[in-house]
């Protein structure tokens, strides 16, 4: 028996549902690579990027996903040899450190913990002791999308200027940016980069790099450049080498759809409307929480992400959960993966998220811990409808 049939509901981490204005806007024909259409498309995309990172430095959009975007950051800043250390706080920092390691970085692990965010003593301490100022660079996720943390990213700054440290900050914002307030400039951030398919609403093929002045003059001097992802090509003027050649046309006019429907809505209107959809998601997982069987990863509610929520689970295979959610509820959540491998499910609500989305989410999150037998208290849609009647009222 099944009630999954209608419209499906992408409620993992990545990808995430495209709207069908975003959808729209890819069916159509091709255009001549250096058409009007095209370099007008690129231009207002770089430009908007700008507006997104909340930077007045460069952007640079590539045909790759997000480990695209990790190699373009570190391969227009770094030199072999080149010391970096990345900060855990659950996967993915230290993925973006195994990439590191494997274009010939020298990487040091900043050890964290997989149920709290990174801690700006241990950065400040850490950069401190480093007096010959070894480290070239430092590498951080504003959100783990692994562990659900969301780290501080300007609490970090403040650490690494309290060291008084010259190291390029270097931010992954991949599960955040467009999710909650990120400000690429005011906060110091010398680097960023972030991906389609999450937050940005888009199909899954662009990543985006923004970098300002230092890390522009750090680019002159690196030596670990390819020319795909190069900086200085792609700041020439003609448009091709704003894209080392084809542009993703189709994906570029995905973005442009996306990007105005952010701009529409209001970009801090779309932080709001994440928080208030994770204050309701938290207050579902609270109340199932009762039942002792389930559980949050992140203990502080002040470090949960408001674009992911691990969920732990104890006494049941978690692929059981997720395969009932999506071939008898119509929804797919994320599994956990890392240290949270077969002891939880994700529930990601970023994007193109509304309440009957994320409301309908938990419903069937809810149907299927009740169908599985997993204890646990009863009530939380109950308690995400009474959280966003109160906080829209
Ligand atoms: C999804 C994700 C990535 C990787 O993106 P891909 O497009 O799958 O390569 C990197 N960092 C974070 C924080 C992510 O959530």
């Amino acid at each position: 028996m099944s009630v999954a049939n209608g419209r499906h509901i992408l409620a993992m981490p990545g990808p995430t549902n495209i709207p069908d204005r975003v959808l729209q806007a890819m069916m159509r024909p091709a255009e001549e690579l250096a058409s009007k259409t095209i370099v007008d498309l690129t231009e207002s995309v770089l430009a908007d990027l700008k507006r997104i990172f909340r930077t007045t430095g460069e952007t640079f959009v590539y045909a790759a996903n997000g480990h695209g975007g990790w190699e373009a950051a570190l391969t227009n800043v770094l030199s072999r040899g080149d010391k970096v250390l990345v900060l855990a706080s659950g996967r993915f920092a230290i993925g973006w450190g195994e990439m590191a390691a494997f274009m010939g970085a020298d990487v040091e692990v900043l050890p964290g913990s997989w149920r709290a965010a990174i801690d700006p003593a241990a950065v400040e301490a850490r950069l401190r002791a480093d007096d010959a100022h070894a480290i070239k660079a430092v590498l951080m996720v504003q959100i783990d999308t692994a562990s659900g943390v969301v780290n501080d990213v300007p609490a970090v700054r403040r650490a690494i200027d309290a060291a008084g440290h010259p190291a390029l900050f270097m931010v992954d914002g991949v599960a955040s940016v467009g999710c909650m307030p990120f400000e690429m400039d005011s906060w110091g951030v010398d680097v960023a980069m972030s991906a389609s398919q999450k937050g940005l609403m888009t199909s899954p093929g662009l990543a985006f790099v923004a970098a300002n002045e230092k890390a522009i003059a750090a680019h002159k001097s690196a030596t670990m450049k390819t020319l795909y992802w190069d900086w200085s090509s792609r700041m020439n003027t003609l448009a091709y080498m704003k894209h080392c050649g084809t542009a993703p046309e189709h994906l570029l006019f995905g973005l442009r759809a996306a990007l105005d429907m952010i701009f529409e809505e209001g970009l801090e209107a779309v932080w709001e409307r994440h928080r208030l959809l994770a204050g309701a998601t938290h207050a579902a997982v609270a109340r199932w929480a009762e039942g002792q069987a389930v559980t949050f990863n992140i203990t502080d509610p002040l470090q949960r992400a408001p674009s992911v929520t691990p969920v732990l689970v104890q006494g049941i295979e978690t692929a059981t959960l997720t395969d009932f959610a999506r071939d008898v509820g119509g929804v797919s959540l994320g599994l956990g993966i890392g240290e949270l491998g077969g002891k939880a499910f994700r529930i990601a609500h970023m994007g193109h998220v509304n309440a009957p989305t994320v409301l309908g989410t938990l419903a069937v999150v809810e149907m299927t811990l009740q169908a599985k037998g997993v204890p646990h208290g009863a009530g939380g849609v109950d308690a995400a409808v009474a959280y966003l009647g109160a906080a829209t009222a």
